[in-house]
Formats: structure tokens, sequence, C-alpha cells
């Protein structure tokens, strides 16, 4: 070794040793003593007002009530067109009775000021819209008049009596001088756009939108755009609280990603809370190595650091702060968590500050069909999808952890664990508090084990107006869900271990199986990597199993794939058996980064990640179909969709192939 390497060496393990020791939190409080604390220093009240032009009004919040200067309409109008005339002149007029009223000399078009005054036994031509002449009381519709013409003055016939007041809209019955026309508080959309410009405004006084900096922190993190390097993960916090504050009613001031660096991130900080209303940073917030928010925040200033650990899951690092008058949050990094407490945290004080009234949280009630085990200590939120069964609303938890993307956007809704239980039981009922807005329920539930070829099936389905909804819980929870009659559909591939066939063994009564496609599935490997590359699949899994260097990657029991590796490997358990991941995808993934070098997956899985591929035996993934439910359009769609060409050859072309076409 080198001299400039030792003391390389010594940082390297002085930082180890510090990441090791992980500070704790301080005090990890309750979510509603957050809350309390949090409001305790914070101004709530709606930002003051500013003018913005009407057509840049939309979706603001009015600032101060609006008060109507004139009448709409402005005078005495026609709603039809027809002839002004005295109500009276009419009583008694009937087909074979008309009433015979002499025409004045003049035609009210829109934008006409009448002159004549209508007097008894005349009438004045008018147009819809029209100003009421003097004199008038009612118009009669030109379908009900006849022209007369016989030489006299021109005159027409009545043959229906109007009553007094009869096709006339009357000056201020739509907006009345004076009156307020609209409220403080009120957001904007296109009809009250309509009626302030009915009123001849230009310009409205609206609250303005508190400025939210957003800012992300994390060495790791890349903007969309930019290529993924080795161990980078995409900025999406950056991009979804962005969004999420201008649906609060905010205006987000992007700051982007800031490396864990306390220096940038405090210049950053600064920055923000020099110019902004609110300040939201997500990340750096754990107390692992690199996390270096909170030491930054409580150098900038009083009050500090308000909170740092709230029992919640997710979300237990969240830390709360107040520099001057400012809010300062910092959300977890990981997505799912991080959205999780800005919505519980930040959009409520974004909405009070923009003017909106807190979002009312609409909740129902839901079975869940599992067994959830909770932490004693943290309350604990559960993201969970909808489906309506025929005893009522099913929960099922969409299963994705706090690092997820995903679940947040793909949850119907949330209910909490209690932070005193250590479970929730099975088919306990729940209150699901719904996030944003509720959809028409789906036509058709598939769950069950996911595959791309199923986009396919559900995208055609959607071109026929089927809505259907997939719910990734894996074959197994597939055949439960079916067997309970949970969903429509179950996507199944596991093979009966004595026999070696596929699916059929998981028939039961009320179930039909429908062939789907065949999923070749082989050793996969890196191109080139010769212990694999050019041989058998079996010869390959020999020379593998001969060297102790060569690492495997396995997949989780319980998954069909599991199945067939177990029996290649006939008991063996080679190096890198014991890394179990649940999917093809994370199996090449993993080979593909050099974690491990061979690994069993299907063929267009091995292609996306350009991987070789020695094929062994084709999977079977088909469809448990909930007998009781076969007949219904949705569910007959399906299967059509199944027997479709044009379907078929996509799913080709995904490197599938579909069962026989009449053995759907
Ligand atoms: P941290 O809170 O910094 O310890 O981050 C926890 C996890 O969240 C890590 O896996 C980060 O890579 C991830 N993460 C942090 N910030 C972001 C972000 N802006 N976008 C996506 N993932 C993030
Ligand atoms: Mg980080």
């Amino acid at each position: 070794m080198n001299q400039d390497a030792k003391p390389a060496r010594a940082a390297i393990i002085d930082a180890i040793r510090r990441a090791a020791r992980q500070e704790q939190f301080l005090e990890v409080v309750s979510a509603a003593e957050a809350r309390r604390r949090f409001d305790a220093r914070l101004d709530r009240a709606p930002l003051a007002g500013e003018s913005v032009p009407l057509a840049a009004a939309l979706s603001r919040v009015i600032a101060t009530d609006v008060v109507a200067p004139i009448d709409a309409p402005p005078f005495d109008r026609a709603n039809v067109d027809g002839f002004a005339l005295r109500a009276a002149d009419t009583l008694g007029a009937a087909p074979g009775t008309p009433k015979r009223l002499t025409l004045n000399g003049e035609l009210i078009a829109c934008g006409v000021a009448p002159v004549l005054e209508v007097v008894s036994g005349t009438a004045t031509a008018i147009a819809t819209g029209g100003v009421i002449p003097r004199g008038a009381d009612a118009v009669a519709m030109i379908e009900h008049t006849e022209l007369i013409e016989d030489g006299a003055a021109p005159a027409i016939g009545v043959h229906r009596a109007v009553t007094s007041g009869q096709f006339i809209s009357f000056a201020g019955s739509d907006i009345a001088r004076g009156e307020t026309l609209l409220r403080r508080g009120i957001q904007v959309g296109s009809r009250e756009i309509g009626m302030l410009a009915a009123c001849g405004f230009t310009s409205i006084e609206v609250v303005r939108r508190p400025r939210v900096a957003v800012l992300s922190t994390g060495d790791e993190l890349v903007q969309p755009g930019q290529p993924l390097r080795p161990g980078g993960v995409y900025d999406s916090n950056g991009a979804i609280i962005a969004a999420a504050v201008a649906e609060a009613g905010g205006e987000a001031v992007p700051f982007g990603a800031i490396a864990d660096d306390k220096s940038a991130l405090e210049r950053a900080m600064r920055a923000a809370l020099a110019s902004c209303d609110v300040v939201v940073l997500s990340g750096g917030t754990s107390k692992g190595a690199g996390d270096l928010s909170h030491q930054v925040v409580s150098r900038l200033g009083s009050p500090g650091i308000l909170v740092h650990g709230v029992a919640l899951k997710p979300g237990k690092p969240l830390c709360l702060a107040v520099i001057g008058k400012t809010p300062l949050i910092v959300l977890p990094g990981f997505p799912t968590s991080a959205i999780f407490t800005f919505h519980a945290f930040v959009a409520p004080l974004i909405r009070a500050r923009a003017g909106l009234p807190l979002e009312a949280a609409h909740a129902v009630t839901a079975r869940v069909p599992l067994r959830i085990p909770s932490e004693l200590g943290r309350e604990e939120f559960v993201l969970v999808s909808l489906v309506g069964a025929d005893e009522g609303l099913v929960a099922f938890p969409t299963g994705k952890g706090s690092g997820a993307v995903t679940a947040f956007s793909q949850a119907d809704g949330f209910f909490a664990i209690d932070a005193l239980a250590s479970a929730l039981d099975a088919d306990s009922q729940v209150e699901v508090t719904l996030i944003g807005k509720s959809e028409r329920a789906p036509d058709l539930v598939i769950m069950g084990s996911h595959d791309i070829a199923l986009d396919v099936v559900v995208g055609a389905l959607a071109g026929r107006g089927v809505r259907a909804r997939t719910i990734a819980v894996g074959s197994l929870g597939g055949v439960s869900a079916a067997s309970r009659g949970e969903c429509d559909i179950a996507p199944v591939h596991l093979v009966d271990p004595a026999t070696g066939v596929y699916n059929k063994h998981l028939l039961a009564p009320g179930l039909a199986l429908v062939p789907g496609w065949r999923r070749m599935q082989g050793l996969v490997f890196r191109p080139g990597d010769t212990r694999f590359a050019g041989r058998s699949a079996e010869a390959a899994l020999q020379a593998a199993l001969a060297d102790p260097a060569t690492l495997m990657v396995n997949r989780n029991a319980g998954s069909g794939t599991r199945v067939l590796i177990d029996s290649l490997l006939r008991g063996a358990k080679p190096p890198g058996y014991a890394n179990q991941p649940r999917s093809h995808n994370a199996v090449a993934a993993a080979i593909a980064q050099h974690r491990a070098d061979w690994g069993i997956a299907i063929a267009p899985v091995a292609k996306l990640y350009g991987l070789g591929f020695l094929p062994i035996a084709p999977e079977h993934y088909d469809f448990l179909v909930v007998e009781a439910r076969r007949q219904r359009p949705a569910v007959q769609a399906f299967i059509e969709v199944l027997r479709d060409e044009a379907v078929r050859d996509r799913i080709r072309a995904l490197g599938m192939e579909p069962a026989a076409q009449e053995s759907i």
C-alpha cells in the first residue's frame, strides 16, 4: 500500500464507523403532537390579495367579496323572437279566434333602443335579446302569430293568449346591482369567470398563491432527461411534490436536487427561505450516513426544529421547523413516505395560506381480507386498492413499501392501524380515507400475477370501452381472491410439483381455467460469458454448479419459477441461492449489473435487458375465471380479446406464444 492510500482508507473506515453508529432520534412524537407544535408557530391565514386579469383567474381563490356593479340583464329583455305587446290584448286568443294587433313602425333588433310606445291594440316586432319597449308587458312567440296582409296597416293575428311577463327576462333578474356576486374563498371556475365578465370586470382580486420552494437532496439523484448513472435514481420527489403543491393551490418554485453537502444545502435552503413562503425539502432526514438535512436546518435560525421524528408509518423521519416566520419541512426521501407526509402536514398548510378550505376527507367502510402485522408504537397507514365484492367493498393493501413511487398513485385510499395494535386481524372492517377523485368502479377486476402481455389485453379491453383494474398480488394471491369471489379473473402460473403440469391443480368448484399464453423460461446470463454462451441449458447449469465463484440469483418461494429452479438444482444450493427476489425483472437486473452471474427468467425479460438466454421449458400463464361471473359482459369481452388475432400478434411480438385459439 502506498503512503497516500493510508489516510484515504482511514477516512473511509471513519465514515463507515459513523454510519454504523447512526444517531438516534432525540424524541419521537405522535402525529397529533407534531401537528400541535407546528400549528402553534404558524400563520395559517390566507395571504394578501393581488389583482389578476380575468383570463388568468381560473382556479384562483377570490380574496374579497365581489359586489355586482350593474344589473344583468341591464334591461327587460325578450327571450324569444316575436312581438312585444300588452298581454291583456291577447285575452281569449286561440287558433280559431286570433286577436288582431296593428304593427308599430319599428323593428327591435339586439342592441337597438326602442323609440315607439306599445299602446293597446298594437305590437312591435322584436328579436331575442331585444329591449322591451315602453308599454309592452309580454312577448308572443313568432310561431304563435301570423302576418295579416289585407291592405290596411300591417297587422298580426295572435293565436295564443300570453300572460303578463311571458318571454321576458326582467332587468336584474339574473344579477341584481348591489348584490354580492361572489364571496371570498370561492375558487374561480369557468362559471365564475362568466359572471364576472357579465358584470364588465376585466380583473379580479385573488389570494396570492403561496410560493413553495421544492428541494430534493441526495448524491444519488439524477434529473429526468439525464442518463441514469450506476447507483443513481431519478429525482421523482421533486416532480411529484411540485405538482402536489400546485394541486393544493400553491406555486411551486423548483430548486432541483442538491448534493449531500452541508454548505451546498445551507446555501440552497437560505435562498429558498429568502424567496418563498414555505420551504419543502425531501431526503436526508433519516439519521443515516449522509443524512444532513436536519443538521443544516438546526443552523438556520430560530425557532428552528420543532419536531424531528413522528410515530407514523410511513414517515417517521419527518422534520418540521420554522425559521423566522417561514415553515420549513423536511420530508423523508422515500417517495411514498414523502408524498404521504406531504399530504398529511404540508398540503393543509398550503391550502390554508392559499385561502382554500380544508379538503373534506371522504371515507368508506371496507373489509380487509388478510392479517396485517404492524409495528407497536407507530400509527401505521396502509395504502389500499378497493374492490367491490358481493358483500360490499374489500380493501387490498397495495403491498409496496415506502420506497415505491407508484404506491400512492395506484391506491384508492388508506386506513390507519392504531399505534397500540401489533396487527390488524384478517376480515376486520376498516374506514378507508379516499385519495383524490373517486373514479367509476372498474368493469373488470383482475387479481393475480402480472405479465407485460396482460397490459396488451387490458389495453385492447379499454379500446372496447371496458375498464379493467389489475391488482398484482402474485399467483397465490390471485387464487385466494378468485375463490373468495373478490375478483373476476385471476392470472396464474404455478406448476404442480407432483405432475409438472401448470395451473390445473388450482381449479376448485366455482372456478374455470381459460388458457392464456406460454412464456419460455431459460437460463439467463450476460452475453459473451463463456461459462454459458453456446452451451445447452443443462450443460451450462452443470458448469455453473462446478465453479464456486459463479453466483446465481434465485426466486422467491411460491413462484412457479422457483419450483422449476429447485427441480433443476436437485437439492443443490449453489452460492447466491439465498438471494430470492420476487420478479423476473429483478433477476435480470441482478445479472446485468454483475450482482449475480446466472438465474432463471422468461425470454422476453432477458431480451429487455440484453441478456443471453438458454431455453429450458415453457411456463403456462393462464386465467382462473370465477364461474358465477363468466356471463358478465366484461368477462366475455376479456375472453373475446384473448381470441382476437390482432391482440395475439401483439402478444407474440412480446415473445409469448398465445394458447391455441380453439382452446380458449
Ligand atoms: P434519505 O431520506 O435521503 O435517506 O432517502 C431515502 C431513500 O429515498 C433513498 O433510497 C433515496 O434514494 C430515496 N430518495 C431520496 N430523495 C429522493 C427523490 N427526490 N426522488 C426519488 N427518490 C428519492
Ligand atoms: Mg439521501
